[in-house]
């Protein structure tokens, strides 16, 4: 069984063609600056790499070369092949608590909910559209990346704000990543064949969340309303205090969206090292005793060890902690700093096991309190999964 995975963005289009009986990638590739002059599509395939500049209006034009170009490589012979396609979707507000078949109403939904998520739902309904009008015949399924928290306990998904905020506006904490932090949690229960696992999940990407998770369940997450809560990040501040959003916009005169962006696009990483949002850049930033990038690392570290350890407590028993996404998974320093600090739980690393890059690996020391994982995750391969357990539902 062929099932296509899709993750569209505002001017993109990521895709992975999976073959189900081998969870394997057939082919793999990426359409971007859609609508934007300079676009072009990557495709990986075999090993090989090619880069193709191409005028791509709209996004039904990408999905219409994708597909004739999975003809023309031969990675298929009919698009009949296409048992199913799979959408990763930003934001289901408190609607979805699962992964569901597309329908007329849900991609309503979809853009409904798009006041939450304003950069991607629209995107998501847009080529949804795009392959329906392909694909009139193929099953097609949605994931959201709000999902997996929709479990939160209501004393943990509100905000101490006027309680009319949730019910007229729907403020409360959603959360993000919750495809990744599902996927760790199975994964895990896999391998370690035991489905009652507590697990603190920590997903340190260029965006970075960190979930609790008890015997499969979330039961809080460090993002919140929007993507923007919870940890420092590569651009983004994570939790602040509100009360600088008001006073900046009076001392540059700026508008509260240009805050926003201040906020969502030159902060985290980036705002402090004032050199990059790249963790690679910080790490050799650091190496050549880059007192902003020493900071900037700092501070990373202490944010999710704050997490971690607020999330030890709420667990009560945590069995595995683990790391996953660009940085979790390939920053051997930063998982080193991370682990250190939490000595005070009795939590160690193996600095040798810690030597480790891109694959699943325990690092704690054998007298650890806790188990410490890296993990990669997969979000393509669980959005293929769901939607090939509801098609054969
Ligand atoms: P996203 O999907 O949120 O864009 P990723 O999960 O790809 O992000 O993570 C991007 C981050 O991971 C960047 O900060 C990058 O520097 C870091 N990263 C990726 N590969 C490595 C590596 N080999 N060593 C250290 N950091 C890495």
């Amino acid at each position: 069984m062929k099932i296509m995975s899709i993750n569209a963005g505002s001017s993109s289009l990521k895709f992975s063609l999976f073959d189900m009986a081998t969870e394997k990638v057939l082919i793999s590739g990426l359409f971007e600056r859609i609508g934007i002059e300079g676009s072009s599509y990557t495709l990986k395939y075999n090993g090989d790499k090619i880069k193709v500049e191409a005028e791509l209006p709209d996004h039904s034009v990408a999905v219409k070369i994708l597909l004739e170009k999975l003809i023309e490589l031969q990675v298929i012979s009919t698009l009949e092949e296409i048992e199913g396609v799979g959408h990763r979707i930003v934001h289901g507000g408190d609607k979805y608590t699962k992964s569901v078949m597309v329908t007329d109403e849900v991609i309503d939904d979809i853009i409904r909910f798009s006041d939450f998520a304003p950069l991607h739902n629209p995107a998501h309904a847009v080529c949804i559209k795009a392959f329906k009008e392909v694909l009139p015949k193929t099953p097609m399924v949605v994931v959201f990346d709000t999902a997996f928290h929709q479990t939160i306990e209501k004393s943990r998904y509100l905000y101490p704000v006027p309680y009319h905020w949730y019910e007229d506006y729907h403020v409360r904490k959603y959360g993000a990543h919750g495809t990744s932090h599902r996927y760790i949690a199975i994964k895990l229960a896999e391998e370690l064949q035991n489905e009652n696992l507590n697990i603190i999940s920590c997903h340190l990407g260029n965006g970075g969340s960190i979930t609790a998770i008890e015997k499969g369940k979330c039961v809080d997450t460090s993002m919140g309303f929007t993507p923007h809560a919870g940890i420092m990040m590569g651009t983004r501040s994570g939790d602040i205090d509100v009360s600088i959003v008001p006073y900046v916009m009076e001392k540059e005169g700026k508008s509260a969206n240009e805050i926003m962006n201040d906020l969502n696009k030159k902060s985290g990483f980036l705002g402090v090292s004032e050199l990059s949002s790249d963790s690679r850049d910080i790490e050799d930033g650091i190496k050549q005793g880059n007192e902003k990038c020493i900071l900037a690392e700092e501070m990373f570290v202490n944010s999710v060890v704050k997490y971690i350890a607020q999330y030890y407590v709420l667990l009560g028993h945590v069995d595995a902690i683990c790391f996953t996404a660009g940085i979790g998974e390939n920053s051997i320093d930063t998982r080193l700093k991370i682990v250190e600090k939490l000595a005070p739980l009795g939590i160690k690393i193996d600095v040798e096991k810690n030597n480790v890059r891109g694959k699943f690996a325990k690092i704690n020391s054998d007298d650890s309190t806790v188990d410490v994982y890296v993990l990669p995750t997969n979000e393509e391969l669980m959005i293929a999964k769901d939607t090939m357990d509801i098609i054969n539902k």
